[in-house]
C-alpha cells in the first residue's frame, strides 16, 4: 500500500457495487462509476470537506468535589 502526503486511494466496498476514494487532503467520497470517483479525486479541493480534527478522547478534568469551600 503506497505511503505518502499526496496518495488517493480508491477501494471497493465489499458487498456493494460502490467504490470509496480517499483523497490525500483526507476527504471521502463514495461512487459506483471510477471514472466519476476519479474526477472528483483530481478536482481537489472542489467538493471536498477535509474529516474534523479529532476530538480529544479526554474530557477536561472537573473540579475535585472535595474542594474544601471557604465559608
Ligand atoms: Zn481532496
Amino acid at each position: 500500500m503506497l505511503r505518502g502526503t499526496r496518495v488517493m486511494r480508491i477501494v471497493w466496498l465489499p458487498g456493494s457495487d460502490l467504490l470509496e476514494g480517499e483523497c490525500h487532503c483526507g476527504a471521502r467520497h463514495v461512487a459506483e462509476e471510477p471514472a466519476a470517483l476519479w474526477e472528483w479525486l483530481l478536482a481537489c479541493p472542489d467538493g471536498h470537506h477535509p474529516a474534523d480534527p479529532p476530538v480529544p478522547a479526554v474530557p477536561l478534568p472537573a473540579a475535585p468535589a472535595s474542594t474544601p469551600v471557604p465559608a
